[in-house]
């Protein structure tokens, strides 16, 4: 590897020091070179002086932005530069230069509209504060997953290729596989629910899902990173909503401690959700829409864009940013619906985070007989999920999951307006490129 260290650990105690980045803003000030050098830790600047270092001060005077060097010399403490140190140098080397003039600007403060940064995102992920989203997204990640190692939940991988959905129609992606009609999943429910079948007890996955939505608004993508959990052996849809709870605080919780310098970069200020998460039934969240705020869901079965962020706004108010609502009515044959001695329809839920859905999720119809009753009234093709229903005949246990919006999750931790800056190389109607 190449001697160096990170600009984040250049400290003024230090005799010398190698760093190595782009060049991330040079000032010419006559005979006094300023090159700041960008790593994935930050920025540190290097200062170059002709009467002190004149041939270095030569090799530096044809510096370009976005050249990759690297620079050994003193650190010394300095008020006017980023961090309180600068680098006094002794050797720099040029490992590769940049093409000018570049496409977008990298060091510069100008305001640029998302489809023009899209377009050129292999120079925008190169700015700190996009950089910033996506260890803000590691570390979220890394967090969530650890939180459910720990637990012994089993990470699994389904697959991406399948002859059905879990939905059906109208929103998967059609392929060719082979000499076959195959479709993208769209979700891992199914193989989830197979696996607890199989006496797994409890999984998850970080995986991909494709949404062939044709839509226009700022939380939806066709590509979507998903996290998806399934446990069994639960007493109902509650023992699924402590675990989503408890993991996406922790995974909070550890950003709020850990991503400090990103969370300043976003200027956003992460609010972990300590409390309990509220769990209001779909009647109740209709019932605060309509006296709170005189707003009616078009479709009276579900919640809509704005309906969800009025609830946010309700709750956030009383200093929480997350909720469940439970008990959806009108829901898919695969939900535990109509329970006796239950007051609501069924036993699907959705975790509303900051005023949007992140994800959904509940008790599952582990009783083949109620859920093919479930499909035919629901008008359902059983032949379809024939696979399915076979696995979860032989013996399955109680159980239930849910899956979560990986982007959405970084889109309302980070604090974006749009879904797509959350995620590196997005994916949406018009775009399949870069
Ligand atoms: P929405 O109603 O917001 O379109 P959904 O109910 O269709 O979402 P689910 O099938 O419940 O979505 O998927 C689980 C989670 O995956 C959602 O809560 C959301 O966080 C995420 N998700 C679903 N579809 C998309 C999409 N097209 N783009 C980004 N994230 C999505
Ligand atoms: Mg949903």
């Amino acid at each position: 590897m190449i001697d160096r260290i990170h600009t984040s650990a250049v400290d003024p105690e230090m005799d010398e020091v190698a760093v190595a980045g782009h060049v991330h803003e040079i000032r010419d000030l006559g005979g006094l070179v300023f090159v700041i050098v960008r790593d994935r830790e930050g920025l540190v600047q290097v200062v170059f002086k002709q009467e002190r270092e004149p041939e270095l001060f030569e090799a530096v005077e044809s510096a370009g932005s976005e050249d990759v060097v690297r620079v050994v010399g003193e650190p010394v403490a300095s008020d006017q530069a980023p961090g309180g140190v600068e680098i006094a140098p002794t050797d720099y080397e040029v490992l590769d230069t940049a093409d000018s003039p570049l496409p977008l600007e990298i060091s510069k403060d100008v305001t640029v509209d998302l489809s023009t940064r899209l377009d050129n995102r292999a120079l925008d992920l190169r700015k700190p504060e996009t950089l910033a989203v996506f260890s803000l997204r590691s570390t979220l990640m890394t967090a969530m997953e650890s939180w459910f190692d720990e637990e012994g939940f089993v990470d699994i991988k389904t697959p991406l290729i399948s002859k059905g959905g879990a939905e059906g129609g109208a929103e998967l992606f059609p392929i060719l596989y082979y000499d076959r009609d195959a479709f993208l999943s769209q979700s891992p429910q199914l193989y989830k629910q197979i696996l607890m079948a199989a006496g797994y007890e409890a999984v998850y996955e970080t995986g991909t899902a494709f949404r062939a939505e044709d839509f226009a608004t700022s939380r939806h993508v066709s590509e979507i990173a998903m996290f998806d959990v399934e446990l069994a052996y639960i007493d109902d849809h509650h023992d699924v909503m402590d675990v989503q709870e408890e993991s996406l605080r922790h995974a909070l919780r550890v950003a709020a401690d850990t991503a400090s310098r990103e969370l300043e970069l976003l200027d956003v200020d992460l609010t972990v959700p300590e409390a309990d998460f509220p769990r209001i039934t779909f009647d109740e969240a209709l019932s605060i829409l309509e006296t709170e705020f005189g707003h009616f869901p078009e479709d009276p079965t579900d919640l809509d864009t704005e309906g969800e962020k009025l609830l946010g706004e309700h709750f956030a108010e009383q200093g929480h940013p997350a909720f469940f609502v439970v008990g959806y009515p009108d829901e898919k044959f695969y939900y535990m619906q109509d329970v006796d001695g239950d007051e609501i329809a069924s036993r699907k839920f959705d975790l509303i985070y900051e005023g949007q859905e992140l994800s959904s999720g509940g008790q599952r119809e582990h009783d083949v007989d109620r859920m093919v009753a479930a499909m035919e009234a629901e008008g359902v093709e059983q032949a379809n999920f024939e696979f399915y229903i076979e696995a979860l005949s032989y013996g399955t246990p109680p159980h239930g999951g849910y899956g979560l919006g990986i982007d959405r999750l970084v889109q309302q931790a980070a604090g974006l307006d749009n879904i797509k800056e959350a995620i590196m190389f997005p994916r949406d109607p018009t775009r399949l490129e870069p």
